[in-house]
């Protein structure tokens, strides 16, 4: 069974992307279309990997990764920020949030794959960023 991902994303062309990279790479996705969604499939699938957009409709992407964060269920879940915000401190505010993770877009697929590579196919504990 395929590793599974869960993408958190409002933007349908995005979604699109990554659904197709990620199944390039072999990974299964699952999709939310907005932070409480997110939260909900968190629930329902127990992703390996969270992929989070940080300008969501409802509640932000740092909120959503400040609320699995502080549940112990889900904690160890590591999650990627995703944003266009490529503003100074952007990185900063994600890790401060929690995120294990930052890739800021327009995604490269190469960056992406080591990204997720890294998270998912080592054993050491994560701290790339
Ligand atoms: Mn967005």
């Amino acid at each position: 069974m395929a590793t599974k991902i869960l993408y958190i994303e409002d933007n349908p062309l995005n979604m699109r992307l990554i659904r197709k990279l990620l199944k390039s790479f072999g990974y299964d996705m699952v999709e939310a279309i907005d932070g409480l969604r997110g939260i909900q499939m968190v629930e329902a699938e127990l992703p390996y990997l969270i992929l989070v957009d940080i300008n969501l409709p409802d509640i932000d992407g740092l909120e959503v990764t400040r609320r699995l964060k502080a549940n112990p269920a889900y904690a160890h879940i590591p999650i990627i920020a995703l944003t266009a915000n490529a503003m100074h401190g952007d990185r900063e505010m994600c890790l401060e949030a929690g995120c294990d993770g930052y890739i800021a877009k327009p995604v490269v697929r190469q960056e992406l794959k080591n990204t997720l590579s890294y998270f998912l196919e080592s054993d050491t504990p994560a701290a790339a960023c």
